[in-house]
This record gives structure tokens, sequence and C-alpha cells, in this order.
């Protein structure tokens, strides 16, 4: 039999333990609740907005309508935010420089957590019809060896899947839908400036099809003019690095050995992309650094192509990879460009996609990062019936930038840590990290399973992420001690430690440490929605 005393020690030890866990859980349950219950409360008062789809203008080109938002750019982002503003019964006006189908090599892989957001919106059907290929992940390859990232998707329905295809399939199916709502209208019209009133946005200026300059006026205007922004200079302070580009061009009449995988060859002097876009097309994207950039029209490009890069590629695909590039207009260049999110704190306006935010397109996680912020503003917005108090809204929007940092700051640091390593460089420790990465994803399990995870975007975390960048550091530290520590070899692991640190380091810093890691002490993180006496009506 137990003595008493031994159980009473148990019972107060336990109590030690459970007392600071249940203060725990319920100052975290409260903080949500705060949080999403109230917008849940509130969502369905939000269903009773006004219906008419009137944008009347007067004799001097300005808009006398009923719009609540105004969305300049109809790209993923902006047609999604459309779309999902529009079914939340908002009068929602989108401007759209080029209605036609983009022509561009950007935002053809959507990530299995992209497509998670798209179903959370409403969206998955526009990733039908359009030759849209199923993709389980890519495998990286180096030096004969290789190793997968396969997406961790046994927990998920058999349709979630990352998804790849033509871009501009997806985004004229993403504009159709938004425009099939009859209180989203959509226009062609370039947004030249925004319409500011003592230091609230009131609207934009904008050049309608046929040059007429026009005003549009809304209580919101969201805008998400991409990366080639010229808007975002007035809402963020814009600081652009463009560490190399993407030369891009469609291969025809071969496969990938495994076709449900994308490949990543970490070839010198660059990495190079492999994956479907259709069922007859593979998509390339070769990286180049910025500092040595051949010229597309005087054939340095080809040449450099054929020479330096053709030789790297698959025996299987190397005949293809040929023809590509001597085909006419088949090239394609993108810049790479990488800007964290440095917005001002503008009443009237606000800025999401890569008007706010770019990363690197090496993991291909820029549309799912946008549509996770798509999803974030619209439940955000949910609970305001009432926009037209811009200070007001403005203050509570603030809660956006805190919230959207898992998702995004978990894809941009791992595009840029990434992207670092594939790069060849003259520095063997660059060698020795990238060995480090292929036996690391070899391992499996929860090491293989867990940095899958973050890059599709079904991990936004970025603690995990910090774990598993440390421990891929303290692998890739064991595995040069190998079979028996000497000094040199130790000397290689402190290099490692060193050149590691010297990467993630200020990508974390630039990504804002406290909003990543203690978003609870960002105090934004606790704005309530408005209430109806705090809005003048
Ligand atoms: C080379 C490259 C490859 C990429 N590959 C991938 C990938 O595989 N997967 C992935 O998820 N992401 C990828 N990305 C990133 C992805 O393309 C973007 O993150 C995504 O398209 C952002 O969507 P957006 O709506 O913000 O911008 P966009 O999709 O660029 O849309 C902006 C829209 O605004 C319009 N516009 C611009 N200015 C104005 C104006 N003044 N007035 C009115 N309209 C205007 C434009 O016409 C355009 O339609 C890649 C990026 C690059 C550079």
């Amino acid at each position: 039999m137990v003595p008493k005393s031994m159980v009473e020690q148990y019972i107060v030890g336990d109590a030690v333990v459970i007392a600071p866990l249940l203060g725990f859980v319920f100052l975290y349950y409260n903080s949500l609740v705060r949080f999403w219950g109230l917008s849940k409360l509130k969502r369905r008062a939000s269903m009773e907005f006004p219906k008419e789809n009137r944008i009347n203008k007067n004799g001097s080109g300005e808009d006398v309508g009923t719009t609540d938002i105004i969305i300049v750019g109809a790209g993923v982002a902006g047609a999604a935010l459309a779309y999902s503003l529009g079914k939340d019964g908002r009068q929602v006006r989108v401007i759209e420089r080029d209605l036609n189908p983009p022509d561009r090599i950007a935002g053809e892989s959507l990530m299995p957590g992209g497509y998670l957001k798209l179903i959370e919106l409403g969206l998955e059907d526009c990733v039908d019809e359009i030759d849209a290929q199923r993709n389980q992940g890519y495998i990286l390859y180096k030096d004969g060896k290789n190793a997968p990232i396969s997406y961790p998707l046994e927990k998920f329905h058999s349709h979630v899947v990352g998804k790849s295809f033509h871009n501009n399939r997806f985004v004229q199916k993403l504009r159709k839908k938004a425009a099939s709502l009859h209180n989203v209208s959509l226009e062609q019209g370039t947004v030249t400036s925004l319409l500011e009133e003592n230091g609230t946005i009131k609207g934009g200026h904008y050049k309608d099809k046929s040059s007429q300059m026009l005003t549009a006026y809304a209580s919101l205007t969201v805008v998400c003019d991409g990366c080639f922004s010229n808007l975002r200079r007035s809402l963020c302070n814009p600081k652009v690095d463009v560490p190399s580009y993407f030369v891009g061009f469609i291969l025809t009449n071969c496969k990938l050995s495994d076709q449900n995988h994308g490949a990543i060859i970490l070839a010198d002097p660059s990495p190079i992309v492999f994956y479907p876009i259709s069922s007859t097309e593979i998509r390339c994207m070769v990286d180049v650094p910025s500092q040595n950039l051949p010229s597309l029209s005087n054939g340095e490009m080809s040449h450099y192509l054929k020479t330096l890069v053709a030789p790297k590629v698959f025996p299987e695909t190397y005949d293809s990879f040929i023809s590509a590039i001597e085909k006419k207009d088949n090239i394609k260049i993108m810049l790479n460009r990488i800007m964290a999110d440095a917005p001002h704190r503008t009443p009237g306006a606000l800025l999401i996609g890569d008007s706010l935010n770019m990363r690197h397109a090496i993991t291909g996680g820029g549309m799912t990062v946008a549509l996770s912020d798509v999803v974030l503003l619209r439940d955000l917005l949910r609970p305001l019936h009432d926009l037209s108090d811009a200070s007001v809204v403005c203050k509570y929007l603030q809660s956006f930038y805190t919230l959207r940092k898992p998702m995004s700051s978990t894809i941009n640091i791992l595009a840029s840590v990434l992207h670092k390593v594939f790069s060849s460089s003259s520095d063997p420790t660059i060698e020795d990290i990238q060995h480090a990465c292929i036996g690391y994803l070899r391992l499996g399990g929860v090491f293989s399973s867990g940095l899958s995870a973050m890059i599709s975007g079904l991990c936004p975390r970025p603690l995990s992420l910090a774990f598993h960048l440390f421990a891929l550091a303290i692998y890739g530290f064991g595995r040069l001690l190998l079979p028996f520590p000497s000094p040199k070899r130790l000397w290689n692991g402190a290099k490692l430690f060193w050149v590691s640190s010297n990467i993630i380091f200020p990508i974390l810093h630039s990504e804002g440490v406290r909003q990543m890691f203690f978003p609870l002490t960002v105090p934004a993180y606790y704005r309530t929605p408005p209430r109806n006496k705090d809005l003048k009506v």
C-alpha cells in the first residue's frame, strides 16, 4: 500500500506542474477567443451588405458609386481577394492593367499549402480544366546522389497536393471567378497614383482603356500590383535585393524520370529546376547570378545555356533542352527579387502580394504566401460592417502584419537560405553544406518530412524552421568529423557553423525576430475588431 504522505506529495507535485499549464492554456485560449472568436461571431452580419453593382461616372470622370474596396491589380492576390471579399457581400472594384492572359514564367507551381488556401477561399476549381499537373514534391540531385523533398500529404485528402500549371490559365480562371459575382466589377485600367487627402488614401487615379484619366473612390484601397509595383513607394519602404535571374523555357517531347516530382539539380554554376506545367510540357528554370547575366539578344545566353548548363541536365532531357534553347522567343528572363515587408501605417490603403513582400522563387512559395495573406485579410475584414473610418480600420489592420508572419517568414527564410546554399560558390564550405542538406533529407522521418512540410507551406512555423536549420548545421558538423575528429576536420566543422550563421542570421533579422518568435509581445497582435461606436457612421 502507498503511504498517505507519498500520495500527498504526488498530488502537490502534480498541482505544481498542472496549475501553470492550465494558466497558460487559459491565457492562450483567451487570446485566441479575443482574436478569432469575435470575427466568427460577427461573420453572419457581414453578409448583409447592399447588393447593387453600380459604378457611375460623373462628367469629370469621377465615379459616384457604392464601392467599399478598390483592388489594384488582378493577379493571383488581387483576383483571389476580389472573389473572397465579393463573396462576403462587399462592393468590390478591381482595376487591372491588362485583362488579357499574362505572358510570364512566374507563378506556375503552387505548393500544397497554397492549394489548401485556395480551398479555404472556395477557389480550388480554378486549377481544374487547365491541364494542371499533380506535384508531390521535388528531388534534389547533386554529384550522382539524390534526396527527396516529398510533401508530407498522408494526413490530407488525396486531392490535396501541389499543382503546377500555366500561370496565365490559372490567373484567368481566378479573374473569371471574381467577375462572376454581381458585386465585383473588374475593369481594365492602369492606376497611376493613389488619391491622398490629409494623409488618408481615398482611392486612386487611373487611366482607362481609351487613355482617359479617371478617379475611383473607396473606403479601402488594396494594392496588389505585383513585383513591379509602382504604387508601393507611397505605402512602404521598399528595399529590393536582386540576387539572381531565372532564365525560363519550356521543354517538350520529354518526361522527367518521376513525373510526380519536380527536379532540382545543384549544378555548377547554378541550380537548374524542372517541373511539368502541362501533360506535354516541362518548365525549365536556370538560376543565373545577377552579376553575370549573358545577353539574350546577341546570342550569349544560348551559348551559355548550351555550353555551361546543358552538360549538367539529365540525359533523357538533353535533346529537348537543346531544342528549347534554339526555339525562337522560347527563352524568357525574370528577376528574382527579395523584399521584406516594411509597410507604413497608411489609413485607407494596404499592400498585399508581391507589392508587399517578395522572396526568391527557388522554392516556389510566392503564391502560397499571397493566398495565405488573402485568407487572413478576408477574415480580419469580416466583422467590419463599415470601413469609413480609415484610421480606426488602419489601426485594427496592423495585426495583419504580425499574423501573416508564420507563413510568410517560414517560406521567405527557406527560400533565401536554400538559394544561398544551392548556388555554387568557390567556397568549399558551401559544398559541405550542400552535401549536409542532401544527407539530412536522406535521413528520412521527421528530418525530411519536417523540412518538406515547411517548404510546401503545410507547416508555417518559424520555431520549427529554426529547429531544423540548427539540426541541419549540427548534422553537417557531425558529418565532417567522421570517421574520427582531427584538427582539420574540427576546423572545417567550425567553418560550416560560421558560414551557416552568416547566411541564416541576417535573413532572420530582416524578417523581424520579435514578430516571428515573440508575436505575443507585439501590441498590434491583440487588436480586436472596432465596435460600431468606434466608427464614425
Ligand atoms: C521567376 C519567378 C518564378 C516564380 N515562380 C513561382 C512559382 O512557381 N510558384 C509560386 O508560388 N510563386 C512563384 N513566383 C512568385 C509569384 O509569381 C508571385 O508571388 C505571385 O504572382 C504574386 O501575386 P501578385 O498578385 O502579388 O502579383 P501578380 O500576380 O504579379 O499580379 C499583379 C497584377 O497587377 C497588375 N498591375 C500592375 N500594376 C498595375 C497598375 N498600376 N494598375 C493596375 N494593375 C496593375 C498586373 O498587370 C498584374 O495582373 C515566381 C516569381 C518569379 C519572379
